[in-house]
């Protein structure tokens, strides 16, 4: 079994495209705030200029396209056909499973990279609670549909306190899924789960029992697991990725983050106006960037610090990863 710490690289960039914040389901968990997103679906010549925005660097771009669900756009076939021309690194389409404007026939499994699939519970009881009445069937469905058609897929699985007494039975489901790889999110502190009644994070003491030892079953299954590391331990070493790597969150409204928990406020680092990537006036996130603080990252305390703890000396007890900082557990 291998188990590493991605490590952050200015080398290699992940552009996350929000083509649209239209959903047709309403988890209660979503990200998604149209107040800072916007409301808007991208036409397709603008979603071609947006990815010529950024296709100077595209050999080591990773594409992920998100919505809001991101198959109810008419034309993400040919945003997919317009990535590939471009020549980035690797393209995924995030979904919840629905697959609508049957996507599975107008892409083949040589367009994209990955389908990734997101459940959040090992029952239907748990995970429709949660996303939706019948989003359960709708993503085992879809595995299998793309699987017939040989795309590979893989599973998203956000764990938060409605689910995690599920995320033990998840190793028993999906070793014969045939997906390739699980990931495991923390749910973050963004759109409804920042509201008073949404707050749904699991203990320091819950996560660091349950996390590590559920990736290492799922792996044991030959599937790549990846998942946030969020405790550091005492000899590793705090880095913003806003500093070190290159990752850019794209909304249809135009704005560009850099580190996805600022998408709740109007900090942005770039906008995209009249097809121009043009940097934003401060104060933006990329002053939060350069701030140190003995608790690790800066947002974090800002916005939940109910996960950090301190000892009697009032040094804090972990200091908290940058929330892309992931752990990948291969065999
Ligand atoms: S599927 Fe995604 S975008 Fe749609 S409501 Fe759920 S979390 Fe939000
Ligand atoms: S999550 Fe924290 S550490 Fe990561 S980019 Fe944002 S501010 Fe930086």
């Amino acid at each position: 079994m291998t188990n590493r710490t991605v490590a952050f690289s200015k080398d290699s960039s992940n552009l996350f495209f929000h083509i649209l914040t239209k959903c047709n389901l309403s988890c209660t968990h979503c990200y998604i705030n149209k107040n800072q997103h916007g409301a808007n679906t991208l036409d397709i010549e603008t979603i071609q200029n947006w990815l010529t925005l950024f296709s100077k660097k595209a050999r080591q771009t990773n594409i992920i396209f998100l919505g809001g669900e991101p198959t109810l756009h008419p034309d993400l076939y040919l945003a997919v056909k317009e990535a590939n021309r471009l020549g980035f690194k690797s393209i995924t389409i995030d979904t919840n499973g629905y697959l609508f404007h049957d996507i599975l026939d107008k892409i083949s499994c040589d367009d994209i990279d990955f389908l990734s699939f997101s459940l959040d519970g090992a029952t239907r009881k748990t995970n429709d609670a949660i996303r939706g009445k019948g989003s359960y069937d709708k993503v085992m469905e879809g595995i299998q549909k793309a699987l017939s058609k040989n795309f590979s897929c893989s599973m998203i699985y956000t764990v938060s306190d409605m689910n995690i007494h599920e995320l033990e039975l998840m190793p028993n489901i999906v070793k014969h899924l045939g997906i390739k790889r699980f990931f495991i999110q923390v749910i973050g502190m963004r759109g409804k789960s920042s509201e008073p009644n949404g707050k749904h994070q699991v203990s320091k003491e819950t996560w660091l029992s349950t996390i590590p030892k559920v990736a290492e079953a799922i792996a044991d299954h030959g599937i790549i697991v990846t998942y946030p590391k969020v405790f550091l331990a005492k000899n590793e070493i705090f880095q913003c990725a806003g500093n070190v790597a290159d990752n850019y969150f794209i909304f249809p409204n135009g704005r560009v983050y850099q580190c996805p928990i600022c998408e709740d406020f109007p900090l942005h680092s770039y906008e995209i106006r009249q097809n121009q990537l043009i940097p934003t006036q401060k104060i933006n996130e990329k002053d939060l960037f350069g701030l140190t603080i003995p608790e690790g990252c800066v947002m974090n305390k800002m916005i939940q610090p109910q996960n950090l703890s301190y000892n009697k000396k009032g040094d804090p007890e972990h200091q908290i990863a940058c929330c892309m900082l992931k752990e990948e557990i291969s065999l």
